[in-house]
């Protein structure tokens, strides 16, 4: 039967039903208002959200697909890493359908959830096949990932500082363009002059692939300084907007560079997470890829940012490769949620225990 999934890590509540084949039934996506007045996302507000919304959300979700509880095959929520208040609702939800309706549950790791989307089906016109190079560009998450197959992931690099979703969205508050700044940002760039203001490239350059965005920030703010509390003219905040959006594609192109020495055998380029949206980056990534004859790939915007659907298709992956491999159909009633819960750790999944 097909599979339901829960998404409440962070500030998406969601909920998607797909076929035993990958094919979406029906998915629904609440992006919680309640944390703008904040600047960001506050985890008891988040947590409180998910359990109000939840019931009514996997209820309209079934009826959009004409299921009824009864008829779904297995249970999965994401269950790490992220909130933890989000993750025990979610988690605990999705455990008490699955052992009301007595059917499997299926712990799913949201990080390898973001990686395994561009394998769903139809998604990349060729397929997306193992070994490809994962650039994780989210409001949370800024990593290089060797993915090599279901289980198998190598962090190559990962930010030592900020998240790059976080660097828009810092530099976006600071312009004054509210929350979340990403959009807005990107926005106001246009009417900007990339090359006006000089500004740091931090780590380019340098060996690895890890990332760094802090220093830009401080960059950012020392340039606003002399403006006080006056407001920012503003082709002064468009150009800056363009020059920090500049700043951070020609890192995250330096530090790609980087990972696909890294990992030679890689066969595509897929870019996920929020960040992943904005049109500059996603320009700089397809040449970069060019430029090493591999195709470019990012999940429309719908998949990149956090989804129900993700979660469900990394569920199926994961009973898929635990069949392939000759094991029992997981059942992961036991996991508990795990606010950490590195990529490393998935393959102790598929790993037989000895009796
Ligand atoms: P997680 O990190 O747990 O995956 P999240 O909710 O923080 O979850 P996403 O929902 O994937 O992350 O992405 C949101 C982030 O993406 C925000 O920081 C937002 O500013 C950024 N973002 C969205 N659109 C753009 C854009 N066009 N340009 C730059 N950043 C963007
Ligand atoms: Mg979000
Ligand atoms: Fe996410």
């Amino acid at each position: 039967g097909p599979v339901l999934a829960i998404e409440s890590s962070c500030d998406e509540t969601a909920c998607a039903i797909l076929s035993p084949t990958g094919e979406c039934l029906a998915q629904r996506v609440v992006s919680q208002d309640g944390h703008a007045d904040f600047g960001g996302v506050v985890p008891e507000i988040a947590a409180r959200a998910h359990l109000a919304l939840l019931p009514g959300l996997v209820q309209a979700t079934l009826q959009d697909a004409g299921l009824k509880p009864e008829q779904l095959g297995l249970i999965a929520a994401s269950t790490g890493p992220g909130l933890i208040g989000g993750l025990i609702v979610g988690t605990g939800f999705a455990k008490g359908m699955a052992l009301a309706l007595g059917k499997p549950f299926v712990a799913v790791n949201h990080v390898e959830a973001h990686a395994l989307t561009a394998r769903l089906p139809g998604l990349v016109p060729d397929g997306a096949d193992f070994p490809f190079l994962l650039l994780l560009v989210s409001g949370g998450h800024c990593q290089c990932i060797a993915v090599e197959g279901v289980g198998r992931y190598r962090k190559l690099g990962g930010t030592i500082d900020d998240a790059a979703g976080e660097a828009f969205d810092k530099v976006a508050k600071m312009l004054g363009l509210g929350w979340p700044g990403g959009p807005a940002l990107e926005k106001l760039a246009q009417e900007g002059d990339a090359s006006a203001i000089p500004l740091p490239r931090p780590l380019m350059g340098r060996e690895g692939c890890d990332f760094s965005f802090s220093g830009l920030k401080t960059a950012i703010s020392q340039k606003l300084a002399p403006f006080g509390q006056n407001p920012l003219p503003r082709q002064f905040a468009a150009d800056l907007a363009a020059s920090f959006q500049q700043a951070v594609a020609d890192v995250v192109a330096n530090r790609i560079e980087h990972a696909l020495a890294m990992m030679p055998e890689a066969k595509l380029l897929v870019a996920a997470g929020g960040v992943a949206a904005n049109s500059v980056l996603r320009a700089r990534l397809q040449k970069v890829a060019a430029h090493h004859h591999l195709r470019f790939t990012a999940p429309p915007l719908r998949l990149c940012t956090d989804n129900a659907v993700m979660v469900a298709w990394a569920a199926l992956e994961t009973c898929r490769e635990a069949a392939e491999r000759g094991l029992p159909h997981p059942d992961d009633s036991a996991i508990r949620p795990r606010p950490r819960w590195p990529l490393e750790d998935m393959a102790a999944r598929f790993t037989p225990l000895d009796t």
